[in-house]
């Protein structure tokens, strides 16, 4: 396993669409070790593969520390209800914004052996799923912001969870 260099707003491979994942193979086996690895390293709680330049529909997602899951071409099925809060991205570090995403959803996706998964995600698994899937688009929260983008102070650093 290895680091991988996370692409920062302003890099174009974050504003393009994502190609689906036709077969498994070593390499992008690889891939999803890596970028669990490049996502604990940097305390994020996603990773999406164009966030490390790769433009394949593949996103890591552990909002608990305990429950790693791998989403290979993922959609989103099924939305209900939701919530409003703060939201960042290792993408864009040190900041945040308010963005509301649904409080529940349902993605239906690939595990990393290509078996079909239905994962359904509640709050902070939610907005992490939304916000995932939609960097396999070439989507930021930053688009959906609904107040400015403002800096985390050093003291809020440890409750924000970055996507
Ligand atoms: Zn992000």
């Amino acid at each position: 396993m290895a680091l991988r260099t996370i692409r920062i707003a302003g890099d174009p491979v974050l504003t393009r669409k994502c190609r689906e994942v036709k077969e498994m193979t070593p390499r992008l086996k690889e891939l999803i070790d890596d970028m669990f690895e490049t996502m604990y390293e940097s305390s994020g709680v996603g990773l999406a593969a164009p966030q490390v330049g790769i433009l394949k529909r593949i996103c890591v997602i552990d909002t608990t520390g305990e429950n790693p899951l791998v989403l290979i071409n993922p959609v989103i099925t099924e939305r209900e209800g939701e919530q409003t809060g703060d939201e960042g991205c290792l993408s864009l570090p040190g900041k945040a914004a308010q963005v509301t995403r649904p409080m529940k959803v349902v993605v239906e996706a690939l595990d990393r052996d290509m078996n079909p998964v239905v994962l359904t995600g509640e709050e902070l698994l939610a907005r992490a799923m939304c916000h995932e899937i939609d960097h396999l688009d070439g989507h930021m929260y930053t688009e959906f912001a609904e107040g400015p983008v403002h800096d985390v102070t050093y003291e809020d650093e440890d409750e924000e969870e970055e996507e």
